[in-house]
C-alpha cells in the first residue's frame, strides 16, 4: 500500500483554496485545507471535500469523443486521444487557412492558469481570447479600473483586521472562499459588524449585525444616499479625499437631490436606518471593506453600483489600510522576478478583436473580452468570421441567457469544441469532446498570486488518472505539436514548470515544504504618502476619461428600476455552499446534500395566488415554462423570486441531476442583447416571470 501525500490547489470553485491531499494505492483518502496556510483552518468546503466523489464518478466523460449525429444529439464516437488531437488540429489548421487565424476562438473562466491558453491562440496569431466574466466579473472590474487605473485584483481584502464589512454583491457564506470566510468569522469574534444589503435574507444576511432588505434593482441609490450622507455630515475620511480624490467637487454636486429621505421612497431602507449605517462606518474608518464582490453582472445599472462601491471605500479611506483594502504587491514589487510567461512566447496578434473590446468599444478591457459579443460575431460574421470555438471548462449554454438563442448563433461554427471534467450543455452540443482530468488528477501550471505577500503556488497531481483523460498542458501540448507550435510541447510537467522558473531564483524543490513559495516575508502595505494610483492623475478619478471619451458618462443619474409587471416577479438567482453552478449538481456526493433547487418566494405574494410551501409551482415566461417546488417565506422581497443557479440538467447521461430543479438561465428572453454598455456585463436580473401553482 502506498501512501502518498501532495500539497495542491482545489478545484472545486474558482476560490482555489490551498489544499493537503492524501493517497493510498492510487485512491484518495483524505482532504484537508493547506496547514501552512493559516486562514485555511486545515478546513475545506462541503464542495471541496466532494473532489474524491468527482473522480469516482463514471458519469463524466471517459475518453475523447467524436460527433456523428446533429450537433446535441447524442451521438459519439470514442477515440484515442492521437485521433483527437488529429481531428481537432486538421480542422484548425483548415480554418486559419481559408478564413485566417482570427476566425479561431476560445474562452475559459479567467483565472491563474489561463497563460498557457492564451499563448496557444497568440501562438495561432488569433486575438480572440475571451473568459467567462461578462457573466460574472466584467462590471466589478472595469469600474475598479475606471476610478483607480488597476483591476478589481489590484487590492486585497483584509477582512481579519476590518471592523465592519459590507456584503451587497458578496454573498460570502455562500459563495465559499475558504480563507475569507475564517477571516471575517475571526473578524467577527473581534467586534467586526457585519451589514448585508440584499433582497433576501441569506445565510450571510442570518450571521449579520445589520440586515438592510432592499428592494430589488435599486442598489444604486442605496449607495447614491449614503455617499451623500458621508459627504453632507463630513464623515469622511477627510486625509485620504484631500490627498487622493480627484474631482470630490464634482460628486459632491452630483449626490446632492439623493438624500436619505429621497432613498427610502425608492428603496423601501428607512432614512433613519441609512443615517445610522453611515455614522456606524464612519466610525470604523479606515478598516471597513465594502466588498465589492465579484458576480456584478445583475442589473442595467451594476456597472454603477459597483463604481459607488468603490467609491465609499475610498471616502471611508479603506485603500490601502489595514482592515480595509491593501494594495496587492506583484513579485516585481518586492524585487523579485516573476515567472517566465508563455504568452510572452509569441508577438501580440494585430488583428481587432471579434467583440469589439478595446477598438469598438473603446473602454473595454481586451484583456477578458466579452463573450456574449464574440458569440454575436459568430452569428453576423461581424467584423469577421469567427469559425472555430474551444470552450475550455466553460459551459455557455448554462452559463448564458437564452440557450436556444445561442445554440442558433454557434450554427455557423465549423469546429465547437469543449474541454471539459463534466458534462455540460456545452459539451454535449460540441462536435468534440477533450475529457480533461478532474483537479485531483491533473497538475497545472505554477501560478502568481499577487498579495499582501505575493507567492507562487502550483496545482499537482493527487492520483493518476481513473480514466483516459488528460491535463491542460497536455491537451494543449498535443495540438500545439500539431499545429507547429513547438515551444508549447512539454515532455513532462517538470520540463513545463521549470521553463516558468526559469530566471526566477526559485526551483521546484522549493515548492515541497509547503506547497508555495512566498515571495515576501512579511505583508508590504504600501506608503500612503507616496502611493500613486495607476490613473493618468496619480488619484482616485471620479470622472474617467475612458468612459467620457466613450460617450458614457461617469456619474450617472439614478433611473428606478422597472416595477413586474402585474402578476409577474422579478427573477433572481444566486449561490448556496453545496454546490458550484451547474458543475457539481450530479456530483454524487453533493446531490445528496442538496438534490434541487427550490423557488424563494415571499408569504403574502405566495398567499395570493394560492400557493403553500413545498407546492409544486409552474415559472413561465414567454411562452417557455417550468415546474419547481415552492419555498414560501417572508425572508425574500414580495417583487422578486429566487432560485440557485445550475440546476434544470436535461442531460440523460447524468442520471442523479437529470429533471432536478429550474434552469434561471432559460427564462431570459432577449438576454443575450440585455448587457450594461458601461461595463460590458450581461443584465441577468432584468427579467419576469409569471408563476402559478402547478395544474390550476
Ligand atoms: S471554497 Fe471550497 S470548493 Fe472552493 S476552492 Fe475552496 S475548498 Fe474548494
Amino acid at each position: 500500500m502506498v501512501k502518498r501525500s501532495v500539497y495542491s490547489i482545489c478545484g472545486m470553485c474558482t476560490s482555489r483554496c490551498p489544499i493537503q491531499v492524501q493517497s493510498q494505492s492510487g485512491q484518495v483518502t483524505f482532504i484537508q485545507g493547506n496547514p501552512h496556510v493559516p486562514a485555511m483552518k486545515g478546513a475545506v468546503c462541503p464542495r471541496g471535500a466532494a473532489g474524491s466523489a468527482l473522480i469516482n464518478d463514471n458519469e463524466r466523460p471517459q475518453t475523447p469523443l467524436i460527433r456523428e449525429g446533429a450537433r446535441g444529439e447524442g451521438k459519439w464516437r470514442k477515440v484515442s486521444w492521437e485521433e483527437a488531437f488529429d481531428h481537432v488540429a486538421g480542422k484548425l489548421a483548415q480554418i486559419k487557412e481559408q478564413y485566417g487565424a482570427k476566425a479561431i476562438s476560445l474562452s475559459d473562466r479567467g483565472g491563474p492558469f489561463r497563460d498557457i491558453h492564451q499563448a496557444f491562440l497568440r501562438g495561432l496569431g488569433t486575438p480572440n481570447y475571451v473568459n467567462h466574466d461578462s457573466a460574472c466579473a466584467c462590471n466589478v472590474n472595469h469600474s475598479a479600473l475606471s476610478l483607480t487605473g488597476m483591476g478589481r485584483k489590484g487590492v486585497s481584502y483584509d477582512l481579519k483586521n476590518a471592523r465592519h464589512v459590507v456584503l451587497q454583491l458578496r454573498n460570502i457564506f455562500e459563495s465559499i472562499n475558504v480563507q475569507e470566510v475564517n477571516n471575517l468569522m475571526d473578524a467577527m469574534e473581534n467586534g467586526c459588524k457585519l451589514t448585508v444589503i440584499d433582497i433576501r435574507a441569506n445565510i450571510s444576511a442570518t450571521k449579520a449585525t445589520r440586515f438592510v432588505q432592499i428592494r430589488p434593482g435599486t442598489d444604486y441609490a442605496f449607495n447614491l444616499a449614503v455617499i451623500h450622507e458621508l459627504l453632507n455630515k463630513r464623515l469622511y475620511d477627510e486625509r485620504f479625499a484631500n490627498r487622493y480624490f480627484d474631482g470630490l467637487k464634482d460628486l459632491e454636486q452630483f449626490v446632492e437631490p439623493y438624500t436619505p429621505e429621497w432613498c427610502e421612497k425608492e428603496t423601501g431602507v428607512a432614512a433613519a436606518q441609512l443615517r445610522a449605517f453611515a455614522k456606524e462606518l464612519a466610525a470604523a474608518k479606515p478598516s471597513v471593506i465594502w466588498h465589492p464582490g465579484w458576480m456584478a453582472a445583475r442589473y442595467r445599472d451594476s456597472f454603477y453600483v459597483c463604481r459607488t462601491i468603490y467609491i465609499i471605500n475610498a471616502l471611508l479611506g479603506s485603500y490601502g489600510a489595514k482592515g480595509g483594502l491593501p494594495f496587492v504587491s506583484s513579485p516585481g514589487d518586492v524585487s523579485r522576478k516573476g515567472l517566465k510567461k508563455f504568452v510572452d512566447l509569441y508577438p501580440k496578434p494585430k488583428e481587432k478583436r471579434a467583440d469589439g473590446a478595446g477598438w469598438k468599444y473603446t473602454h473595454i478591457d481586451g484583456g477578458a473580452g466579452l463573450a456574449h459579443l464574440l458569440y454575436r460575431a459568430m452569428e453576423t460574421e461581424d467584423p469577421y468570421p469567427v469559425k472555430a470555438y474551444i470552450a475550455y471548462r466553460h459551459d455557455p449554454l448554462m452559463a448564458y441567457p437564452e440557450p436556444e438563442r445561442l445554440k442558433k448563433m454557434w450554427e455557423k461554427l465549423d469546429l465547437l469544441v469543449s474541454v471539459t471534467f463534466s458534462w455540460s450543455d456545452t459539451a454535449w452540443h460540441s462536435d468534440v469532446v477533450l475529457p480533461l482530468s478532474p483537479y485531483l488528477e491533473r497538475e497545472s501550471i505554477i501560478a502568481t498570486k499577487n498579495a499582501l505577500k505575493p507567492h507562487f503556488f502550483v496545482r499537482q497531481r493527487a492520483v493518476e488518472p481513473r480514466y483516459d483523460t488528460k491535463a491542460d498542458w497536455e491537451i494543449v501540448g498535443g495540438l500545439a505539436k500539431r499545429l507547429g507550435l513547438p515551444e508549447l510541447v512539454f515532455e513532462t510537467v517538470e520540463d513545463l514548470w521549470k521553463f516558468q522558473l526559469e530566471g526566477t531564483g526559485v526551483s521546484f524543490d522549493d515548492f515541497n515544504a509547503t506547497g508555495m513559495v512566498s515571495l515576501a516575508d512579511k505583508p508590504v502595505y504600501l506608503d500612503f504618502e507616496t502611493y500613486k494610483f495607476k490613473t493618468a492623475s496619480g488619484k482616485f478619478e471620479i470622472i474617467s476619461k475612458k468612459l467620457e471619451d466613450a460617450g458614457l458618462p461617469s456619474l450617472k443619474p439614478y433611473e428606478a428600476p422597472q416595477s413586474p409587471p402585474q402578476g409577474q416577479f422579478r427573477l433572481t438567482f444566486g449561490r448556496c455552499a453545496s454546490h458550484t453552478q451547474g458543475h457539481t449538481v450530479n456530483n454524487p456526493v453533493l446531490y445528496e446534500q442538496m438534490s434541487e433547487n427550490v423557488l424563494w418566494i415571499n408569504t403574502k405574494a405566495a398567499q395570493k395566488l394560492g400557493i403553500g410551501n413545498g407546492d409544486r409551482v409552474t415559472v413561465s415566461q414567454n411562452g417557455y415554462s417550468e415546474d419547481i417546488k415552492a419555498k414560501v417565506t417572508d425572508l425574500i422581497h414580495p417583487e422578486a423570486v429566487f432560485v440557485v443557479h445550475g440546476f434544470g440538467h436535461k442531460l440523460p447521461l447524468e442520471s442523479r441531476a437529470l429533471g432536478k430543479g429550474l434552469a434561471d438561465n432559460k427564462f431570459m428572453h432577449g438576454g443575450m442583447d440585455l448587457w450594461d454598455p458601461a461595463g460590458g456585463a450581461i443584465a441577468y436580473q432584468e427579467h419576469f416571470v409569471a408563476v402559478t401553482k402547478a395544474g390550476a
